[in-house]
């Protein structure tokens, strides 16, 4: 059987092209003893991603050239060699970026698509929503009547970490870019919420909106949003820095923002996180998620692209505001 695959023709420098990506067909190899051929239906598209395109290895190692990629993906057994699965099984893995692939069956995890969307699985079921509750629940510690700011409110990791926020009891404001995502933003319970784009003084937009400043700061974008934060943060204020998208296409030399004594001044506590370090807190996730979901206080927005040769589209559209909600291509 053939598959077809996105590779990486070159590490980008700055903004990365579709002209650095491939669409390749491969031969798979035959069923062994253990192993299962997957169909791949939905493939998830994030951010961190043009890390891993950066040729450098941080806490991941980064994509091989002319070779297969990696990335969250959910789909369906087509032909099973192992106990643990069968034909018609949906399951989840990081062998996105491709439409097929034969795997050991320990590497794909079952999904219950009886229950959600098997696309849920890549979004706010997923490591999407599992982000934004590491950062409310363990970086931040987010309490009722806290007032905390979103930023790329109207994205994947932001919509949900704007929903928890409210079912954790707190004052939520967002930012996002365009009118369009800050009516979004509102209609998922937002507070309050600020086109950053269409404000000269982010900081002062901020403060108005949240009636004086904020107690909590979820960090997706970096950049004028962090020098922001650092003003409107009140004393004892907590950072969790999820994300600097801003950053990831900047070449230029990443200025230090001048008003980093905040920090002293105010007593701020700033914490960097990976989703994948806060495993233990999976099982909270999904009760909590459950009840709100039941609850009627929390539901996951998607923006959906169609087909394999769409997927560098769909990824470069991600630094073009192209998503609201989770940002999926479907197969
Ligand atoms: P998003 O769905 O938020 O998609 C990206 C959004 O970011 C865009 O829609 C756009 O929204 C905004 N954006 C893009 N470029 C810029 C820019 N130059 N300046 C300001 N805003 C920009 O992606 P995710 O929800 O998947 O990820 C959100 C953040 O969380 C990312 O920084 C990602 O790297 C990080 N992340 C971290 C994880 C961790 O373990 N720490 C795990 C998963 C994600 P708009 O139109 O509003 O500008």
């Amino acid at each position: 059987m053939k598959s077809h695959q996105i590779q990486l023709t070159a590490y980008p420098k700055g903004e990365p092209g579709s002209d650095h990506f491939n669409l390749v067909e491969v031969d798979l190899p035959a069923l062994r003893d253990g192993e299962v051929l997957i169909a791949n239906r939905w493939l998830s598209v994030d951010p961190y991603m043009r890390g891993r395109m950066s040729g450098i290895k941080t806490y991941v190692d980064p994509f091989p050239l002319n070779g297969p990629m990696e990335g969250g993906a959910v789909g369906e057994v087509l032909e099973s060699r192992s106990d643990a699965f069968k034909k018609g099984d949906w399951v989840m893995s990081m062998q996105g970026w491709r439409d097929a692939y034969v795997a050991d069956a320990k590497l794909v995890q079952a999904i219950d698509a009886s229950i959600l969307p098997p696309q849920a699985y890549l979004g706010i079921a997923g490591l999407t929503g599992m982000t934004a509750y590491v950062g409310l629940k363990r970086q931040i510690a987010l309490k009722d009547g806290d007032t905390i700011w979103v930023s790329a409110g109207a994205g994947a990791v932001g919509s949900a970490a704007i929903q928890f926020s409210k079912a954790m009891g707190a004052k939520v404001v967002a930012t996002a870019g365009g009118a369009e995502k800050v009516a979004y933003c509102q209609s998922i319970g937002a507070d309050a919420a600020v086109d950053y784009k269409a404000v000269d003084n982010l900081a002062k937009a901020i403060r108005e909106a949240a009636d004086g400043g904020v107690n909590a700061y979820f960090e997706n974008v970096g950049g004028t949003h962090w020098t922001a934060a650092l003003e409107v943060l009140k004393p004892k204020g907590r950072i969790a820095v999820c994300g600097m998208i801003q950053r990831y296409n900047d070449t230029s030399a990443q200025p230090i923002p001048d008003n980093l004594t905040n920090i002293i001044a105010k007593s701020l506590r700033i914490e960097g996180f990976i989703v994948s370090d806060h495993m233990d807190l999976r099982k909270d996730f999904i009760t909590d998620l459950s009840n709100w979901m039941m609850a009627g206080k929390v539901s996951g927005e998607e923006t959906v692209r169609e087909g394999l040769a769409n997927m560098p589209n769909a990824f470069l559209g991600l630094f073009k505001g192209e998503n609201r909600g989770k940002m999926l291509v479907k197969l």
